[in-house]
């Protein structure tokens, strides 16, 4: 086991019981506040442990690592350093952190410096995302989404159980949790008009999906097999892949998804490592025919973390509107990065790559409107009474998620976005 995911350890810290961040966790972030400039954090508790501080106090001196990596506004430097790095500063921080500890808990002018509340801080985007990708691993998403544009008869197309399907997205719109989007503009055409219009989108949607960020670089040329493909991957986001489904209905064939979903994606600020995600690992689904040799990956590659949606309005009613799991993804992580690299096709660390929506297949599981609404054809009803079909301007889409194990819960906090009404365009 690993030490630092031992359930019975205790920290120094009061920690909340429904914390997403007790010292079991230890995820890690970029944050700032009015007196700091952008830097490494681990989240405890309610507060940020500011990493610099204790690079600055020798307190990582043992690990023979340059304490200014943590003095940088992405983690990129830092998760270049390699697994073992990471391993062992989550490692040392766990260690700082617990009740038979009194290297911090016993300097008040450490403990004061290294220790902000996390409601007095900025965060800001972990990493710098170099490349994205946002794959379609949801069994019960890609049939609903199927069975509604195509044909239930044939809900999956003939590829999906062979490959894990995915496309290029833009990195440069992802933003981080707190930072609100503007209803995109683009060009739709109503199956019953002639001719397409220009103009906000009638139908914004979210995805409720997670994403896992490479670790390490792979030079071009190469590839990655399921049984190493754990090595390259640092840890894991919530992922919200806002999608206009207007835009894309009209634009998406034949080169899939554009406009209609690069304008934003959004992203929880704290990166939970795949060290502290261990308890959760559980078998995936059973892959029937058999996956080609090279996307072959037996045993537990899928993880138990409890998911949900909330929708907040601009009167702060919130609504949960859904409910699901990532356990049920077909594809696994392991065989989407054995699948990106397969080609030769190199990664690089930062780089970001999305499941595809997570839904299960009943009612209340689906993990996007499209879906809980029927194409906007059966309205939910919020808690306030209104009726949505889509998401209105001035609405708050929020997205959470943990894994509980032995009484420790390992979460990954929230990402929160405001709709902002359309933007004016340039003429
Ligand atoms: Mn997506």
């Amino acid at each position: 086991m690993i030490k630092a995911n031992d359930p019975t350890l205790h920290s120094w810290i009061q920690i909340a019981p429904d914390s997403d961040f007790p010292i079991q966790n230890l995820p890690f972030g970029i944050f700032q506040t009015d007196m700091k400039d952008p830097r490494v954090g681990v989240a405890i508790g309610e507060y940020v442990l500011d990493l610099c501080v204790l690079g600055r106090y020798d307190m990582f001196v043992l690990l023979d690592i340059d304490p200014t990596i943590f003095h940088r506004p992405y983690l990129n430097d830092f998760i270049a350093l390699g697994k073992p790095v990471w391993r062992a500063v989550r490692n040392r921080v766990s260690e700082l952190l617990r009740n038979t500890n009194d290297e911090i808990s016993g300097n008040s002018e450490l403990m004061h410096e290294c220790l902000i509340k996390r409601s007095e801080v900025e965060m800001l985007m972990p990493v710098k995302v170099g490349d994205y990708t946002d794959f379609y691993s949801s069994q019960a998403h890609a049939s609903n989404v199927g069975t509604m544009f195509r044909d239930p008869e044939n809900a999956l197309l003939p590829n999906w159980k062979h490959m894990p399907v995915g496309y290029h997205g833009r990195a440069s719109s992802i933003v981080v949790s707190g930072t609100p989007i503007h209803r995109p503009n683009g060009q739709t055409k109503a199956p019953e008009a002639e001719l397409p219009t220009f103009g906000p989108t009638a139908q914004l949607d979210f995805e409720l999906e997670m994403a896992f960020i490479a670790g390490k670089d792979t030079p071009l040329g190469t590839s990655i097999s399921p049984s190493h493909a754990e090595e390259y991957i640092f840890g894991l986001v919530l992922f919200n892949d806002w999608s206009a489904r207007d835009i894309q209905a009209w634009e998406y064939q034949p080169l899939g998804p554009f406009l209609g979903k690069s304008f934003a994606s959004s992203i929880s600020p704290w990166v939970v490592t795949l060290d502290a995600l261990e308890p959760f690992r559980v078998h995936g689904p059973e892959q029937v025919p058999s996956p080609l040799p090279y996307l072959s990956s037996g045993g537990h590659h899928n993880y138990d973390i409890n998911l949900e949606v909330l929708l907040e309005t601009e009167k702060g009613v919130e609504t949960r509107i859904c409910r699901t799991n990532f356990r049920h993804m077909y594809w696994n992580m392991q065989q989407q990065l054995a699948h990106q690299t397969s080609n030769g096709c190199n990664i690089r660390v930062g780089d970001m790559f999305a499941s595809g929506t997570i839904s299960g297949s009943e009612k209340g599981t689906f993990g996007s409107m499209l879906e809980l609404t029927r194409g906007g054809t059966q309205p939910l009803r919020l808690v306030d009474g209104t009726e949505r079909s889509f998401i209105n301007d001035n609405d708050t889409v929020i997205m959470r998620g943990y894994g509980e194990h032995h009484g420790i819960r390992i979460g990954f906090g929230e990402v929160r976005t405001k709709v902002l009404p359309a933007f004016l365009q340039e003429k």
